[in-house]
């Protein structure tokens, strides 16, 4: 290095310097100009065991004084029995400790940190590891009506850690159909969503949970694709569908996942559907409904009877289920959404579960 570079370098330094302290100032103003009125109060802190959907529970509530609270769960340090939430437009109220004990059998404290720019760490100190996707649940619901509480973090820390849920699949052999595929989109949304990659997305996620919990799953699909070789007419790809499950002579379950579709935008909601070829189809068909609607909070077509092609040729319990409106632009947005199909996987998911429970 020359005299010439180092010479530059130190100018470089002088210039970043005041250039790093105008951003510095710029932030300020803009944070305190632009924030205000939208900054979210932590205010009050309970926590209490429970039972939640018959699984032990610690349910933590977080009491804010306004609505629409933006938060984000860290994935990093679910393994090491930690669960942190990053809360942005938050400030902690002045009465709220910073460090908060917990029951102690399923967690043992809750810490909170004020950070800049009006952000703050929520941190959650488990005694067992949070890996397991049904290890938590986390969520906004609304406060009371009247009240000062506008909206309340909900953390719900389910004792078992999540592990004895899947329990009742391990050994079972399911068949998940993603409807439509390759030459076949299915119904299309105004903005462009096509069912064939809503019910691929779900089918894939909704596979990946079933495996974890030990079950075999077979897939009529796993990418963009017609399932026939040769016959890509409506009905030669369903029976397609069909022949994958009865060319799996373990298979116990079959259920197709779709988006529905209408020519009125306003049509909304999901729905499940079964055959009664079998004493269990009009079961499996029934908890997907519970569990769709607890999951996704659509409004609920019901549980139909319906002669579609998979559920009545399949010789095994089948249920068919439209997890929505793709015609309909609010669930449009939701069902292209990665967070929202998570949600419908979950709750396949533990329909499934059920199913065999
Ligand atoms: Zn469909």
């Amino acid at each position: 290095m020359n005299y010439g570079i180092l010479k530059n370098l130190t100018r470089m330094k002088t210039l970043l310097t005041a250039a790093a302290l105008l951003v510095c100032i710029f932030t300020i103003f803009a944070g305190t100009g632009e924030a205000k009125g939208k900054i979210h109060r932590l205010t009050n802190v309970t926590s209490d065991v429970t039972e939640i959907d018959g699984r032990a529970a610690l349910h933590i509530e977080i009491e804010t004084n306004r609505t629409g609270l933006s938060y984000a769960l860290s994935q990093r340090y679910r393994a090491d029995n930690r669960l942190v939430i990053d809360i942005e437009d938050v400030e902690i109220g002045k009465n709220l400790p910073q460090e908060i004990a917990l029951d102690g059998t399923i967690a043992q404290k809750l810490v909170l940190a004020q950070r800049e720019d009006h952000r703050a760490v929520l941190r959650i100190y488990t005694v067992q590891s949070l890996a397991h996707e049904d290890a938590y649940r986390l969520r906004t619901v609304p406060g009371d009506a009247g009240g000062k509480t506008k909206e309340k973090l909900v953390i719900d820390i389910f004792a078992d850690g999540g592990k004895a849920l899947g329990t009742a699949v391990r050994g079972h052999t399911v068949v998940l159909d993603p409807g439509h595929g390759g030459s076949d989109s299915g119904a299309v949304g105004y903005s462009g969503i096509r069912e064939k990659d809503v019910a691929l997305a779900v089918a894939l996620q909704t596979e990946s949970l079933l495996r974890a919990a030990g079950a075999n799953v077979v897939m009529t699909r796993t990418r963009d694709a017609d399932v026939s070789d040769t016959d890509h007419s409506p009905r030669g790809e369903l029976q397609a569908r069909v022949d994958v499950a009865a060319g799996n002579p373990r298979s116990e379950l079959f259920l197709s996942i779709h988006c529905n579709a209408f020519t009125n935008p306003d049509a909304h909601g999901m729905e499940t559907y079964y055959y009664p070829k079998t004493d269990n189809d009009e079961r499996f068909a029934r908890l997907l409904n519970e569990e769709l609607e607890t999951a996704g909070g659509l409004f609920n077509r019901g549980v139909k009877y319906a002669k579609f092609y998979v559920l009545r040729h399949t010789e095994i319990p089948a249920s068919l289920v439209e997890m929505g409106f793709l015609s309909n632009p609010e669930e449009e947005a939701l069902l292209g959404s990665a967070d929202y199909q998570k949600k419908m996987a979950e709750a396949l998911f533990r329909a499934i579960v059920r199913y065999f429970e």
